[in-house]
């Protein structure tokens, strides 16, 4: 992928971008997503509602983001509660949009789920939607990765058995989860080096800019918190300016340091934000 990108720059650097909830504010998110281009970004993928809702917004994104910007872009599919049926009509809408790159995930359970209907779904693993994509699809295919561990795996092992099952399956890059502390990110590499897993692997970065954010962020993600960011949020967690600015060093530090360790990429959970995005590529220019 963007192979005189990668070459100019010795750390990769990605952006996540949702589509957003309402229709109202699609208009907005192409602006958003020129902003971000500008950044020149690696590549710019695009998540996927729990449950594939607002498919389509993910695919009318990656499209864009592929064609009229000229960037790289992966469109994020699960597969909980899909059908081969169904999966066979979303790659073929990625086909007709463009789009040739995908982040495959086994996605999260829905609320709406049975039991029954949990226990017979078609694709129990990001794995087994991997190798469906590899034998019926041309689709580049990334997956997701857990430093601190997917929260059901009994141990990180485990989960990096699991992980090196579906890099053997095809998957040509990892995007890791977030995390705020770069030493989990460190130990979790070398097992997985060891383990013979080789291919890039992007370190997910996501900006604290405001208190109540870390309790959201930290319960879905179930990162750690390091006493620093939680120093950093107890001291300027109530003045909204400081706090924004407080948390883009912290940042910006991670970045730093994940450079100086010689990691494959930089991938920034935007949240749709251009300008902490921008704040933050800036102050690590001209590095990034
Ligand atoms: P898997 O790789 O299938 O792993 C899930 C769990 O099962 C792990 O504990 C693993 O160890 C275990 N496991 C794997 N294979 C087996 C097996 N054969 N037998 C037994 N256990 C096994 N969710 C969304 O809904 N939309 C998104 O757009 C989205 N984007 C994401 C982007 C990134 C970078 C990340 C890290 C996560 C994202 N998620 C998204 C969340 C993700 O869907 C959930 O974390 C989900 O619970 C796991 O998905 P996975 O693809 O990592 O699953």
């Amino acid at each position: 992928m963007a192979e005189k990108q990668t070459e100019r720059r010795k750390t990769g650097l990605s952006f996540e971008v949702f589509p957003p909830k309402k229709d109202e504010e699609f208009e907005n998110v192409y602006q958003i997503l020129r902003d971000l281009g500008s950044l020149r970004p690696d590549f710019i993928s695009c998540t996927y509602g729990a449950g594939g809702s607002r498919a389509g917004k993910t695919i009318e994104i990656t499209s864009f983001i592929q064609k009229e910007l000229c960037i790289d872009a992966i469109a994020h599919i699960t597969c909980v509660g899909f059908t081969r049926e169904d999966l066979d009509k979303n790659c073929a809408a990625l086909e007709a949009a463009g789009v040739t790159h995908v982040l495959a995930l086994r996605g999260d359970r829905p609320q709406t789920m049975t039991d029954e209907q949990y226990d017979r779904r078609e694709f129990s693993y990001a794995v087994d939607l991997i190798r469906y994509l590899r034998e019926h699809t041309t689709l580049s295919i990334a997956g997701a990765c857990y430093p601190e561990k997917h929260f059901e795996a009994p141990s990180i092992e485990e989960d990096l058995r699991r992980l090196k099952e579906k890099v053997d399956a095809g998957v040509s890059s990892l995007i890791s989860q977030m995390f705020f502390d770069n030493d989990f990110f460190y130990r979790f590499l070398d097992r997985a080096r060891a383990m013979g897993i080789q291919v890039p692997i992007h370190a997910g970065i996501m900006p604290i800019t405001t208190a109540g954010q870390l309790g959201t962020t930290v319960s879905l993600s179930g990162s750690s918190v390091p006493k620093k960011l939680a120093d950093l949020i107890a001291t300027y967690g109530d003045d909204k300016e400081d706090m924004r600015k407080a948390g883009i060093e912290f940042a910006v530090g991670q970045i730093r340091d994940l450079q100086e360790h010689g990691v494959d990429g930089i991938h920034i959970y935007s949240m749709n934000k251009v300008k902490t995005t921008t704040d933050i590529c800036n102050m690590l220019r001209p590095s990034l």
